[in-house]
């Protein structure tokens, strides 16, 4: 399985990750708040992610780390 890292204490909420996300299933926002006082974005569904890319590339608080075959590597 692909793993999504989110620091949530880094992200603003911009929903860039959300909305860009091929796999719309992947990401939502979380119902508690960071230290900025923003709703972070958080992993919904892990198994969905084709590992592209996007809401890293995406982010403009280099928040997100993808990391394909995340299993496979013995991570
Ligand atoms: S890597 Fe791609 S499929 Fe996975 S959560 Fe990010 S945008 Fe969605
Ligand atoms: S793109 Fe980055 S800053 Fe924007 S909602 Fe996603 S994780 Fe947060």
């Amino acid at each position: 399985m692909n793993l999504v890292k989110i620091d949530a204490e880094k992200c603003k909420e911009c929903g860039y990750c959300i909305n860009f996300c091929p796999q719309k299933v992947v990401l939502g926002e979380s119902t508690g708040i960071n230290k900025k006082g923003y709703f972070p974005a958080i992993v919904v569904s892990m198994k969905d992610c084709i590992a592209c890319g996007t809401c890293s590339r995406m982010c403009p608080e280099a928040a997100i780390e993808v990391i394909r075959d995340f299993e496979e590597l013995g991570a």
